[in-house]
């Protein structure tokens, strides 16, 4: 390692040394090696910060201190987050808006277009940060509505390298860039946040009605998706590297929030969140509110996704949010060449949470993501028998989907399946964030 560190400046070595470095780089410097690095679980787990509440002799709290800057009380500011990648020179610093209140509270960070091409999120974010008012606002909100601008300047979901930002938090300080890039984020920001909602779309063609999800084996994610009015809730655990994942692992209620698809806005998404996100402020105790009624309350689900058992085009004949029953066709997918064709049928009654447009897929792609209404209880009781199953069997390597792979197609890695990109959003899933 030490000579793989002298390697990469090469210029300041003298010549010998130089030699040595090109004499063992084969050997070391390997993309399985960067991959290692980056591997979430090799490192030290995050440490969450505990921020003492200060307040001022005038009795508001004391400016909010964030990546070497800071917010006064009552005051709404532009932040920047260098991920330190790229030139440095042509390196373009990222935007982190906060609203910091005029009085004490929780911080709730927002994170938007982790991947660059899931546009709903981004406006969500923006709506929301200039519709706070910090002279009245109890708390502190911390909004990124671009996570990954550099994928968002190309318009595509993934990092310049190809990598999904969303498989490498926490992060490693000297790992692959993603790697940093995660590592960066988290330590810099993330570890600030007392609550996270992390904002995406479904993926490779793929919508998804509003939805939550969240580790619901946490009863303070339980808690916190609670405070988000009538929206759908599921249960999943997220895969390995994504922000869900480590920020719950270091212990930050964290959902994400699924809304839509890539690379469009959709207005009906981005209010329904929106709304969702101002109902978490309220219920929180954040902002000021002239509601009398009380608020509608979320609705949890179980669900599965169905796949494609053959190749070829898939026409849907139902729609997004639709109610379908057991043994309904929901779509058809058919050989171009051969006409032979099979149906997607719904294996029981159930609502449409998520689904693809109709585009050519290959066999196992995940199509359909059917959901059934049940108690918060039962979800609860569910998500927790799978845990203890999952503990219970031994699992010499910990894959991305964990046993949740039939229900997510988020479960495995672009590398893995060969496919352009997971299915949902990342987070995968009984739940598969996309
Ligand atoms: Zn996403």
């Amino acid at each position: 390692m030490p000579l793989r560190l002298s390697c990469a400046r090469p210029l300041s070595r003298a010549l010998l040394p130089g030699l040595l470095c090109l004499a063992v780089m084969p050997a070391l410097a390997t993309e399985v090696e960067d991959e290692d690095i980056a591997k979430p679980e090799q490192a030290p787990a995050p440490q969450v910060v505990e921020e003492p509440v200060v307040i001022e002799e005038d009795g508001r709290p004391a400016p909010f201190t964030l990546l070497g800057d800071s917010v006064a009380a009552g005051g709404i500011d532009t932040l920047y987050w260098s991920p330190e990648q790229s030139f440095a020179s042509i390196a373009t610093p990222v935007p982190v808006l906060v609203a910091h209140g005029s009085q004490p509270g929780p911080t709730v960070c927002l994170t938007a277009a982790i991947h660059g091409d899931e546009l709903n999120g981004i406006e969500m974010v923006r709506r929301l940060m200039y519709q706070l008012e910090p002279a009245t606002l109890t708390g502190t909100v911390v909004g990124i509505p671009i996570v990954n601008l550099d994928g968002f300047r190309r318009g595509e979901r993934y990092l310049a390298d190809r990598r999904d930002l969303n498989r490498y938090f926490p992060g490693v300080p000297d790992g692959s860039s993603a790697a940093r890039i995660a590592h960066s984020l988290f330590s810099e920001i993330i570890v600030h946040c007392q609550y996270l909602v992390d904002l995406h779309t479904g993926s490779l063609r793929r919508v998804n009605h509003a939805q939550l999800r969240g580790d619901m084996t946490h009863p303070d994610i339980v808690e916190f998706a609670r405070k988000f009015g009538g929206i759908t809730v599921l249960h999943g655990k997220a895969a390995s590297g994504t922000l869900r994942r480590a920020a719950t692992d270091a212990g930050i209620p964290t959902v994400t929030m699924e809304a839509g698809g890539p690379n469009r806005l959709e207005e009906e998404a981005v209010d329904s969140g929106v709304k969702a996100i101002e109902t978490v402020l309220d219920n929180l105790g954040m902002r000021k509110t002239r509601r009398f009624w009380s608020s509608p309350q979320p609705v949890f689900y179980e669900s599965q996704w169905l796949r494609a058992s053959q190749g070829g085009i898939l026409m849907s004949q139902v729609k997004l949010n639709d109610q379908v029953r057991r043994g309904q066709v929901l779509g058809t997918v058919t050989d171009p060449v051969t006409n032979t064709g099979s149906a997607i049928i719904a294996p029981f009654d159930g609502r449409l949470l998520g689904m693809a447009e109709n585009q050519v897929v290959h066999t196992g792609f995940a199509a359909y993501h059917v959901g059934v209404e049940k108690a918060p209880e039962q979800v609860q009781e569910e998500a927790a028998r799978q845990e203890a199953e999952q503990q219970e069997s031994v699992q010499p390597v910990q894959d991305d989907g964990g046993t949740a792979e039939d229900i997510a197609p988020e479960s495995t890695t672009p590398e893995q399946t060969g496919e352009e990109a997971p299915p949902a959003d990342v987070d995968t899933a009984p739940s598969t964030d996309g």
